[in-house]
């Protein structure tokens, strides 16, 4: 169902200590502070991810990870996977950020795996997809956006289509300083909403939340999460700053 919803991503950032004092710091904030029907989800690393969970006790929080492994368990070193993840009790994760799509060459038949293997666990995926600045100087930032849903997504039922989460992230908005304008970002979050009624109905259009990720801040949320599309924010930089973080939440106060 269509929620306000910030999500903090904060990629690989933070020692263990860091993280849990910033998030101490975040639900001491929402605890006095937050009160709409908001929702926020907090993307750690994966160290983060079981403290976390076990020092959760706001209902308006949730807990990510930022990545998971498309396969259930096997010889990958490294990896971690959807079903570790949700067994630490963690509710969401990022799938398809552009920096994943950039350096780890993921792809969006892999990416298809993934989101399956996230909602084989019962975990939301937050599905980012985002033209490059080449992209949209080309003016090719529809098709791409449009390829992104339909490789990666528009395989699912309408029934699991209405579980995950899309983030919008231009990829020369993030961690840029540029922010798209509250226009172009409306603009391709319509734009999404179009092609889903197309694929699926209005009704599943209409409920799925759209989140606008790229330098999203204290001074510009307010003016993008008018906008009737957008349904709230992905935030990398200012996620890493509770005052900052709680400050977008209280848009939705
Ligand atoms: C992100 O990493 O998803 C992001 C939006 O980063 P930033 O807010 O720093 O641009």
């Amino acid at each position: 169902m269509r929620t306000k919803i910030v999500a903090g991503n904060w990629k690989m950032n933070m020692d263990y200590f860091e993280g849990l004092n910033l998030f101490n710091d975040m639900i001491a904030l929402i605890n006095q502070e937050v009160t709409g029907k908001q929702h926020a989800v907090i993307c750690s690393p994966f160290i983060h991810l079981h403290a976390l969970t076990k020092e959760l006790t706001n209902e308006k929080v949730s807990i990510g990870a930022q990545n998971a492994h498309q396969a259930e368990a096997g010889a990958y070193t490294g990896e971690v996977s959807a079903k570790m993840i949700a067994s630490v009790g963690a509710t969401h994760v990022i799938l398809g950020h552009s920096e994943r799509r950039q350096y780890f060459a993921e792809d969006g038949k892999l990416l298809t795996q993934k989101i399956d293997a996230a909602l084989a666990h019962d975990l939301t995926p937050i599905y980012c997809i985002g033209e490059t600045l080449k992209e949209r100087e080309a003016h090719h930032h529809f098709d791409v956006i449009k390829k992104q849903l339909t490789e990666s997504v528009f395989h699912l039922s309408a029934t699991d289509f209405g579980r995950i989460i899309l983030a919008y992230e231009p990829v020369w908005a993030i961690g840029t300083g540029v922010t798209a304008s509250a226009d172009q970002a409306q603009e391709i979050h319509a734009f999404i909403r179009k092609e889903i009624a197309h694929k699926y109905s209005q009704a599943v259009a209409d409920g799925i939340t759209i989140l606008y990720g790229g330098s999203c801040n204290t001074k510009n949320a307010a003016e993008l999460f008018a906008k009737e599309d957008i349904d709230g924010g992905l935030i990398g930089g200012a996620s890493l700053k509770a005052r900052d973080f709680v400050d977008i939440l209280k848009v939705f106060n």
